[in-house]
């Protein structure tokens, strides 16, 4: 298995060539957004849109918080030794449809924050985060795109935070598109859409897959022709990640009624994390990526790094006349290679600016535990 989508030459054949297009009661053809993932539930709902003659338009929602692209920026790889690549893009490529990367972070820290809906397990808000994004694509997508309605490859009962009837009547509701999502895996198990009641998706042609097994999607991606699709890699989302969580929480607890910057929450990703004793915060870099990614925050706070000895940078956030600023070179000096009991230069940066340098001596190894966040 690779990590991107790979369809049979026939069926590629058959959909270029082989399927009159479906045209809506004004002879127009019949067009849907098509919320994509790249993985195989999303693949399969656009490909039996495609398989009725349906136009499809692509389109992934990025909020920041997508762990495949925190890994390829990170340059890790997959478990097969591949490069981690933004699936939704590699997918559609897959299937030759259009497809468009949509940024929805402007209003997301709301509902990463506070919740209508509540949050599930972790921080992951995903009835918000849905009304979001499907908000969006009806607000932003429908009309630009001349599209009908919107599509989605969720499948009945699979999560269930939001793929159970009600959810899914909530989030419609809630978006404005009620009968206006049409979910090509599971629709002949749910209510009759608008789509289908115009004739513009044919209801007989609609699947009723239902529940967390994989075992109908392998199948029917069999039965289509589709013969590589990425396997799910455990986790998708930064905001289902239990240490994720509670750093979140942790960040929220210490803002003392401040509003929350995307710095805030997105620098939760990165390196290892400590609350310390006055309250301040303190970010050390884990490897060469997490330095360079943090190099991107330096609107949060000042850099430590020990100078003449290899070891991370850090970022200390919050105020420096604190005892807790010692603390943070300490702790810097203690993950570098320098000599345990020595003292040795810590610079304090403003970007690549040197403020000054602090002498200072390695905090004893696993005392920093104490205050690390997890
Ligand atoms: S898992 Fe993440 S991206 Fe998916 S709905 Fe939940 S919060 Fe949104």
């Amino acid at each position: 298995m690779s990590n991107t989508v790979a369809i049979h030459p026939a069926l590629k054949e058959r959909l270029n060539s082989g399927i009159p297009p479906r045209l809506d009661e004004d002879g127009n053809q019949v067009r849907a957004i098509l919320m994509y993932s790249g993985g195989l539930d999303s693949t399969l709902a656009g490909l039996l849109l495609k398989l009725q003659g349906i136009d499809v338009i692509a389109v992934n929602m990025f909020t920041g918080f997508c762990l495949t692209d925190h890994k390829r920026k990170t340059g890790k790889l997959r478990p097969d030794g591949s490069r981690y690549q933004n699936e939704a893009i590699v997918g559609a490529a897959g299937l030759e449809i259009p497809v468009e990367i949509v940024d929805v972070r402007e209003g997301y820290l709301k509902v990463l924050t506070e919740p209508t809906y509540g949050w599930g397990s972790a921080v992951n808000p995903c009835i918000d985060c849905r009304i979001h994004m499907l908000g969006h694509a009806k607000r932003e997508l429908l009309e630009e795109y001349g599209a009908h309605f919107i599509a989605t490859g969720e499948v009945l009962g699979q999560r269930p935070m939001t793929q159970m009837k009600r959810q899914m009547k909530i989030i419609e509701a809630d978006t404005g598109l009620e009968g206006l999502v049409v979910r090509p895996l599971c629709q002949s198990a749910l209510w009759e859409t608008i789509p289908e009641q115009k004739g513009w998706v044919d209801r007989d042609q609609l699947l009723h897959i239902t529940g967390r097994g994989r075992k109908a999607q392998i199948q029917l991606a069999k039965d289509l022709g589709v013969l590589d699709y990425p396997q799910p890699a455990g986790g998708c989302c930064f905001l289902t990640d239990g240490n994720y969580g509670k750093r979140l929480r942790d960040t929220i607890d210490h803002k003392n009624g401040a509003e929350l910057t995307f710095e805030d929450v997105l620098v939760l990703k990165l390196g290892r994390q400590f609350r310390l004793p006055d309250g301040n915060k303190l970010v050390v870099g884990r490897n060469k990526a997490d330095n360079d990614m943090l190099k991107a925050y330096w609107t949060l706070g000042h850099f430590l790094e020990v100078r003449g000895h290899s070891g991370p940078l850090s970022l200390y956030v919050g105020d420096r006349e604190s005892s807790d600023f010692a603390l943070g070179c300490r702790i810097t000096a203690r993950y570098s290679d320098c000599p345990a009991h020595e003292e040795v230069p810590v610079k304090e940066m403003h970007q690549e600016e040197v403020l000054a340098e602090h002498m200072t001596l390695p905090l004893p190894r696993d005392e920093e535990n104490a205050w690390k966040i997890q």
